[in-house]
């Protein structure tokens, strides 16, 4: 059997819980235990809640094809490089869908960017060298085979000529851009989330997984937020960071403008809050492959792992620990209910990610293929800012695991927020 078959069933209508985890082509036999009884249904000392159908209707709103169009849409700026043309049309283009979805009014975050020298780091000692092979960033540990990792910055390994032509200008200091969209909410306006996932890219390729896939799941969920019939108590942000590549200088940007801003009615009186209290910050990064740890003989899989799976990850050392440990649970119960084919495990790694100038200020988690330290950060994806990140790359699978946590983060905000739609 194709292994995409054994994943997806095309058509599969979540909105009649024929999805549920439980009842997937992948397990045919099983019963969920939501199509048993209505209400929580206790197995042993857990208690398993049931999908509420408002949310799994909405989360029925998303599709592979959907997904898809818009990580292809995005490949069309090539890499998008911070500080080029091709990175400011990609921006227009971003913020033309989602008036397009209704997801209005958008708005943008301007601020300057100046590339700074950089200092080369002093070479490392026999000990340092050994600390680097066991700890991976964030403090996670590596284990296993590992491959080098880094940026490539060579225009001969780009073989498609028309892209590489497309990739050929590089940056230019000065004035950046990027954009966002609201979801008010109808009894707590002033109160929100956010939801982002970084549009710029490096390594002469399409920049199709990092962070196309993070940023077409955004898109995708301010499409479904923004359906006429979706109402919400409280307030959603999606945003699309630019300059991530370059050292997160995009959200730290947002965070320096508008962090003492949050909660304010502006105009005084007139019920509108520019920048809503911050109740959390999820961050998607890299979403789709996901093929195991590389082999001795330093090849990969050629197909997706078949234990795939969602890397909800927080950071253990941040202010907000506690409470992004408590969000990153939620996010996995919300899997549990609502996505189709993927499950999602919780890390206590997060780090190199735009959720991370939020660590300290607010619960903030990220979404990934992988663990960003041990396993992206040991070479799990060799497309990583390399030529080879095309949409031609990846098959059904690989976007089925980006679409598995669309399902995730759109139904676990949709439980935050207080959504409610159309069944
Ligand atoms: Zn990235």
């Amino acid at each position: 059997m194709p292994h995409s078959f054994s994943r997806f069933s095309a058509g599969c209508a979540l909105a009649a819980l024929a999805c549920a985890p439980g009842a997937s082509k992948k397990n045919p036999g099983a019963v969920a235990p939501a199509a048993a009884a209505a209400g929580a249904v206790s197995v042993g000392i857990n208690t398993v809640e049931q999908p509420d159908p408002g949310i799994a209707a909405m989360v029925a709103r998303l599709d592979l094809e959907s997904y898809k169009a818009t990580i292809k849409g995005l490949t069309q700026f090539g890499d998008r490089r911070q500080g080029t043309d091709r990175n400011r049309a990609a921006v227009d283009w971003i913020e033309a869908q989602l008036k397009s979805y209704g997801c209005t009014p958008t708005a943008r975050i301007t601020y300057d960017f100046h590339q700074q020298p950089r200092t080369p780091r002093p070479p490392m000692d026999s000990a340092a060298r050994a600390r680097a092979a066991m700890w991976g960033v964030g403090g996670a540990r590596v284990r296993g085979t590992r491959m080098p990792t880094g940026v490539n910055t060579d225009s001969a390994r780009q073989p498609d000529a028309k892209l590489r032509a497309l990739d050929t200008p590089q940056s230019v200091d000065g004035e950046r851009q990027e954009v966002y969209c609201t979801k008010v909410g109808t009894t707590h306006p002033n109160e929100m989330y956010i939801v982002g996932g970084h549009m710029d890219g490096i390594g002469w390729g399409e920049a199709a997984n990092d962070d196309g896939s993070g940023t077409a799941l955004v898109m995708e969920l301010a499409r479904v937020f923004s359906s006429p019939d979706v109402r919400t108590d409280r307030s959603i942000r999606f945003i699309l960071w630019n300059n991530e590549e370059s050292g997160l200088d995009g959200s730290r940007a947002y965070v320096a403008q508008r962090a003492a801003l949050q909660g304010i009615e502006d105009p005084k009186g007139s019920g509108k809050y520019p920048e809503p209290k911050w109740l959390g910050m999820i961050q998607h990064d890299m979403m789709m492959f996901d093929h195991g740890m590389p082999k001795a003989d330093g090849t990969m899989g050629k197909e997706q792992r078949r234990e795939a799976d969602v890397n909800i990850e927080f950071q253990s050392r941040s202010k907000f620990a506690a409470d992004a440990e408590r969000l990153a649970w939620a996010f996995q119960s919300a899997n549990e209910k609502y996505a189709t084919d993927y499950p999602a495990q919780v890390g206590r790694h997060m780090t190199n990610t735009d959720s991370a100038p939020f660590e300290d200020l607010v619960p903030a988690i990220s979404l990934r293929e992988n663990e960003r330290g041990a396993q992206i950060g040991a070479g799990w994806d060799p497309q990583w800012h390399q030529p080879t990140d095309l949409y031609t790359t990846y098959t059904d699978d690989d976007f089925g695991l980006g679409l598995n946590a669309a399902q995730t983060t759109l139904s676990a905000v949709a439980e935050l927020v207080g959504a409610k739609g159309k069944q």
